[in-house]
């Protein structure tokens, strides 16, 4: 890291050392976000509890897909309360992109609601042989 952290002091070694302290203190508090792109993280910061350094896999993933400043606007335009579980949406929307770049998260809708079809016709049976006492061929 090149760039003079606010709180950077040069001079002496001992200032130096002391500088080099606080940059790694200030680093180990900012979020993944502001990691990842050497920006300023303060108490305004959207990513700030969403995306800890922590997450920095999930923040990747999402940047990759939709791109930081995407991120950013959606969660600003979600109440606080929320956005965990906006980011948490992002990041399984992000993962369904990633394995199926055309379906994506429809992808796997879709299969669910196959499945979800065949128990259905699965269930119809079962209750037409428990009712009837023999299967239906036609169903
Ligand atoms: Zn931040």
């Amino acid at each position: 890291m090149n760039r003079l952290e606010p709180n950077q002091v040069m001079g002496s070694n001992h200032d130096d050392v002391r500088a080099e302290k606080n940059i790694e203190t200030f680093a180990l508090g900012r979020c993944a976000r502001c990691k990842y792109f050497d920006k300023m993280c303060d108490e305004f910061c959207v990513f700030a509890q969403i995306f800890p350094e922590a997450k920095r896999q999930s923040f990747l993933l999402v940047n990759d897909v939709y791109g930081e400043e995407q991120v950013e606007n959606i969660l600003h335009d979600v109440e606080p309360r929320l956005r965990e579980t906006a980011a948490a949406t992002l990041v399984l929307e992000a993962e369904a992109r990633k394995k199926d770049p055309v379906h994506g998260i429809t992808g796997i809708i879709e299969e669910l609601n196959r499945q979800i079809d065949t128990l259905k016709k699965d269930l119809t049976k079962a209750q037409y042989t428990l009712l009837f006492g023999k299967p239906n061929a036609a169903l």
